[in-house]
């Protein structure tokens, strides 16, 4: 690391910055633990409430309650945790489409959800 090119390290500095955090930067997050506190919670009378409600967070549509499946919103393999904050009842269809749809693709498919339902 010389002191070459001053001028443009610290251009480069000024503007990292202004950059969001990268989710590489967040504090790791131990699957295994969040899948087993996911499962937990799966059996309490806070999500037994949640899915007997029978509408998909997604969707609006209704369901049977064990048609419903647990979803984290933010995905545990991007940094997301099994809280009760990121814990949405889903359905199957939408469950599916969100594993093999890319994010964008998936920011799509809610953004014409909400077109159609309002
Ligand atoms: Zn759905």
């Amino acid at each position: 690391m010389g002191r070459r090119d001053n001028k443009k390290n610290r251009y480069s500095n000024g503007f990292r910055s202004d950059e969001p955090l990268h989710f590489s930067e967040m504090l790791p997050v131990n699957i295994e633990e969040e899948k087993q506190k996911a499962r937990k919670l799966r059996n309490s009378p806070w999500w037994k409430r949640k899915i007997s409600d029978g509408v998909c967070h997604y969707c609006r549509e209704h369901f049977k309650p064990s048609e419903l499946t647990m979803d984290h919103l933010i995905p545990l393999a991007r940094g997301g945790r099994s809280e009760k904050i990121n814990l949405v009842p889903c359905c199957k269809e939408c469950n599916n489409k969100k594993k093999y749809m890319m994010p964008f693709e998936w920011d799509d498919y809610l953004k014409q959800l909400s077109e159609i339902k309002s």
